[in-house]
């Protein structure tokens, strides 16, 4: 029987292997993907330009364009959206696949050697 993690207990996730990604839904793009402004210019929804703006103007830009649904003041950075079902807003919802793939952010890319649980993955079988 699989047994599907709980996205919020880390403690639940199975340890990651090569080979997982394969057979996953990408729940690891249901986690909370946190971005630099950095990052945003990267992703390329924000220019050099906007390095300048005072951040809450922005984060009002950027949660009315449906970008962002948090910004952590402390640590200045910003939640990527996620749909009403928990997927990132930039997850394919037929092929659970990354549109932004080569631009995804370092938080992406590190997972699940950074996270929650360094190299355990809340992973679900397709
Ligand atoms: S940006 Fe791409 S890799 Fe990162 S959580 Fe969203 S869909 Fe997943």
């Amino acid at each position: 029987m699989t047994v599907t993690p709980n996205l919020d207990d880390p403690t639940t996730w199975p340890l990651f292997h090569r080979g997982m990604c394969q057979r996953c839904q990408a729940w690891c793009c249901r986690l909370p993907a946190e971005v630099t402004v950095a990052d945003l210019i990267a992703m390329e929804l924000l220019t050099d330009f906007d390095r300048q703006e005072p951040a809450r103007l922005l984060v009002k830009r950027l949660k009315k364009q449906g970008i962002i649904e948090h910004f952590h003041e402390k640590s200045g950075k910003f939640t990527l959206s996620r749909r009403a079902n928990g997927d990132c807003l930039f997850l394919g919802e037929e092929n659970r696949r990354c549109a932004i793939y080569n631009k995804r952010p370092p938080v992406c890319r590190q997972h699940p050697r950074v996270g929650p649980r360094p190299g355990f993955c809340p992973h679900a079988e397709k």
